[in-house]
């Protein structure tokens, strides 16, 4: 932010960024309709397109009012097909990204990146540094061989990524998936990593409307865990194991599990209090408001979406992944949404990283354990032992909570 209050990234202003990148991207897929569809070649991982966007327009490129850029995209036709695993259509993909404007995120994070969320939630835009893009770059064949066999995953789902080019300065974007649907309220967020050191929220932070708490305030507002019944936590953390073996063979450390929690109990009384402040009838009471329709979160149904997702993951839209549902120690009714993030950094990367690095070595006593291994173990027993538990089903599906 200038002393004019104009909010900027590498200086270029936010806004004329954002709608240069939507030129781009729009220019990119459009490009792309004309490109028939067919297998992915090894060399397509490489490709780079790079196009002018003067403001003065271009033979390809509308005119516009922003600075002169170049749009680059990074292996279009493997991301091509990624979206279509992911069942994205490419006019979906469009209005998504390119026919709204894209709301900024507070960033948590001591990186800088910036994050952009599309108008309908489905897609956020990260801009990531040289050295993430490039390996990332590196990592789309594993990529790609790991959507092959592993259907069921809770990694970043990846759908593009660009470069805007401006002035000599470099910005590099990555689309991925909108963990947390901005339609349903979370009552609580947390980046979990599975250490101890410094893994408490900042007083900055949680003065935040929208907070993202870390494993320190976990342990304190969570003690007991989260249940869920015996078959969802047995697949979840099948998917989290076998994801982890993954991270942990391109020797990729520093990864959180997102995690955002709506509290079917807290949103019905929520919303009972609002109905009373309307009519003056009195507030109704928990047994009211429990007839009423609740389609959206309702646990059930819920239920229901994620017993189909396990069969079929990766077919389902972002958006229409449905929360796992679970309860608290208290036997409150919660609805979990929930995926690994931030995935790009590599132990040799991470090296240079001190402030990162210390964060890591913490823990254990030698050396030799702090690597990828160690990272994935301690992540997995964390999840596995502090954070979820197994339950009975009565427990999570009984009238009445398990205390
Ligand atoms: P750092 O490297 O300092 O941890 P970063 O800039 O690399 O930060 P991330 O760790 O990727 O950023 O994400 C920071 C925060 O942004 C997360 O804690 C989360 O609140 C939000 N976020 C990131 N990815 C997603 C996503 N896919 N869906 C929803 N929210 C996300
Ligand atoms: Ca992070
Ligand atoms: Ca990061």
């Amino acid at each position: 932010i200038d002393k004019q209050g104009e909010v900027s990234y590498k200086r270029v202003p936010t806004d004329a960024l954002m709608r240069s990148i939507q030129l781009g991207i729009a220019n990119s897929i459009g490009a792309l309709a004309n490109t028939p569809d067919r297998d992915i070649l090894m060399q397509d991982f490489e490709v780079i397109e790079n196009v002018a966007f003067p403001s003065s327009g271009s033979n390809t490129t509308p005119s516009h009012s922003y600075s002169d850029f170049h749009f680059k995209t990074y292996a279009p036709i493997a991301f091509r097909f990624f979206r279509g695993i992911f069942k994205i259509k490419p006019a979906d993909f469009l209005k998504s990204l390119c026919t709204q404007p894209l709301t900024e995120l507070s960033n948590p994070g001591a990186s800088g990146s910036i994050f952009y969320v599309s108008a309908d939630d489905k897609f956020i835009i990260k801009t990531v540094q040289h050295k993430e893009a490039e390996f990332l770059r590196k990592l789309l064949p594993g990529y790609y061989l790991n959507l092959h066999q592993n259907t069921r995953t809770v990694l970043p789902k990846f759908f593009g990524l660009f470069c805007y080019q401006s002035f000599g300065k470099n910005i590099r974007l990555l689309v991925m998936n909108n963990l947390l649907p901005n339609s349903i309220k979370m009552h609580d967020k947390f980046d979990l990593k599975g250490s101890t050191y410094k893994r408490f929220a900042s007083k900055v932070e949680r003065a935040k409307p929208n907070p993202t708490l870390k494993d320190l305030d976990f342990n304190e507002e969570y003690k007991g865990g989260i249940f869920l019944d015996a078959e969802t936590y047995d697949s979840l953390m099948h998917v989290i194991e076998r994801d982890c073996l993954v991270l942990e063979s391109f020797k990729i450390m520093d990864y959180s599990m997102l995690m955002g929690i709506h509290n079917i109990d807290s949103a019905e009384v929520e919303i009972g209090a609002q109905t009373s402040d309307d009519d003056d009838k009195g507030g109704p009471s928990r047994r009211d408001s429990k007839d009423r329709p609740r389609a959206s979160i309702d646990g059930s149904s819920q239920m229901e979406t994620w017993k189909s997702l396990q069969l079929d993951f990766n077919t389902k839209a972002p958006h229409e992944e449905g929360g796992v549902p679970a309860r608290n120690a208290k036997g409150e009714r919660l609805l979990i949404y929930l995926g690994i993030i931030d995935i790009l950094q590599s132990y040799r990367l991470l090296k240079k990283l001190e402030h990162t690095w210390k964060s890591v070595l913490h823990d254990g006593d030698t050396i030799s354990v702090h690597n990828p291994s160690f990272y994935a173990k301690r992540f997995e027993t964390y999840l596995k032992e502090t954070v979820f538990r197994r339950a009975t089903s009565e427990i999570v599906h009984g009238k009445h909570a398990g205390r």
